[in-house]
């Protein structure tokens, strides 16, 4: 087995994974707050874990891979302000969104999706840990979490204690000892819908407890590998470590990794696109190809701008690769495609380096293009597999509908004519339909948008 190594916000370091389990590992990875549909910064973690996941299998390991859906929290009682059928039900709605959104990456489901609202006895069992500790006190139908008290506290995030701000705002402001507390469970509100029974009365947990809870219910402790989007980092990650270790005298996970973020670039976006940065309106526009092409296009830990420009050029790098397949056969790899295999799996065992990785695909594919002979391609189907790619070197059968056809005809006829203008038009138009025309030496040609 090959090391594998990833970048630890904990120690700062990249370090080997070393699995608690030999040949097991768990992976959890915070989920979505299912208030509105996901953008594409929210697919990030997604695709990351989804595909780190992939390579972990790839290398032998036998994983257990973990996404939570936080159904109970502020936000959604907020979103769902006097709608009908209230929280529950927009929770409900935005889960199937969810689902069904993340769904069209094509990258499968992960082996668990614990909702918050489904783990209530566990989560009120790790409160009450803490409030026997002594790391935890109750107050009004609240309890909150005595950050002072806990030593380590700091330890994932290395901020100073006295710069932090757990962004809960004034609520609870007079009922905790010290501003730096954080809230385990809080008392039901006249305005919020949905409340459980407790110890310490009627209400419902804290967000950062539900994953503690759950990451625990479903993995143990000191589990593998715990990952999330770098905003997650202070207070979520920070809070989670803290109740976990405070509560059990364990740790809760032995690596802490974190993907950068998207950032989305309104500026560089076509304003007639409507809102392309949620997941199923990029899906729409671009594919889902083009879609985790730019993903693995950037290394996970920096953040990466989405913008029009990204996007083209991830669309382009998914038609060479298309291409270049049209003269691969399946059976067998050439000579040299050893080394470039081994080159793609080893960066990818170096703190998941996604891009290196590509970059060596892409070397493997201008190898092949240079050879006059068919070249054989199992080594880049298996290469292109763990990026969840292989997809690209099936042949297409594409049949292009008669409205498309006729619109290109039209097209034909305008630039014949000189308008220049209107064929412009009618090239928009068929892309809006999914459909890019090229201008080759034999007329021009159909393409599907992938
Ligand atoms: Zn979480």
């Amino acid at each position: 087995m090959r090391t594998i190594t990833l970048h630890d916000t904990r120690t700062g370091q990249v370090r080997p994974l070393e699995p608690h389990d030999p040949g097991q590992l768990g992976l959890y990875v915070c989920g979505p707050t299912v208030y509105g549909r996901i953008h594409v910064g929210n697919a990030r973690p997604f695709v990351v874990f989804s595909l780190l996941n992939r390579f972990l299998v790839h290398e032998g390991y036998r994983t257990r891979f973990v996404t939570n859906i936080t159904d109970v929290n502020d936000k959604i009682y907020a979103a769902a302000g006097q709608r009908p059928g209230g929280s529950q039900r927009l929770a409900q709605e935005m889960t199937a969104a969810y689902v069904a959104d993340t769904d069209r990456l094509g990258l499968g489901r992960p082996d668990d999706e614990p909702r918050a609202s489904e783990y209530i006895g566990v989560i009120i069992e790790l409160i009450e840990r803490l409030v026997e500790r002594g790391h935890a006190y109750p107050v009004s139908g609240d309890v909150y979490f005595q950050v002072r008290e806990y030593p380590q506290y700091g330890e994932i995030s290395h901020r100073d204690v006295n710069q932090m701000d757990q962004g809960e705002g004034v609520e609870g402001a007079e009922l905790k000892r010290d501003p730096l507390d954080f809230a385990l469970w809080k008392a039901h509100k006249p305005a919020e819908d949905t409340w459980w029974d407790s110890p310490w009365g009627p209400g419902r947990p804290g967000w950062h407890i539900e994953c503690s809870a759950m990451a625990e219910a479903l993995l143990g402790l000191e589990f593998d590998i715990h990952g999330g989007g770098s905003d997650l980092v202070f207070p979520h990650h920070e809070n989670e470590a803290a109740q976990t270790f405070a509560g059990r005298g364990r740790p809760l996970a032995r690596l802490w990794v974190h993907n950068g973020m998207v950032r989305l670039q309104e500026a560089k976006m076509a304003k007639s696109e409507g809102n392309i940065f949620l997941l199923h309106e990029a899906l729409d526009r671009w594919g889902r190809d083009p879609l985790i092409m730019y993903f693995v296009s950037g290394h996970y830990r920096q953040p990466v701008d989405f913008d029009e420009e990204r996007m083209e050029q991830a669309a382009a790098s998914v038609r060479r690769i298309r291409e270049a397949a049209r003269r691969l056969t399946p059976d067998s790899s050439p000579a040299w495609s050893a080394p470039l295999r081994e080159a793609f799996f080893d960066a990818l065992a170096n703190d998941f380096n996604t891009p290196r990785a590509l970059a060596t695909a892409f070397e493997w594919v201008s190898q092949a293009n240079r050879s006059s002979e068919p070249v054989g391609g199992r080594d880049l189907r298996e290469m292109l597999g763990v990026l969840a790619l292989e997809n690209l070197l099936e042949a297409e059968q594409v049949t292009v509908p008669a409205p498309a056809r006729e619109l290109a005809a039209r097209r034909a006829d305008a630039r014949a004519a000189g308008d220049w203008a209107q064929a412009d038009r009618i090239r928009e138009e068929l892309r809006s339909q999914g459909w890019e025309v090229r201008d080759g030496p034999g007329g021009p040609e159909l393409l599907p948008l992938t």
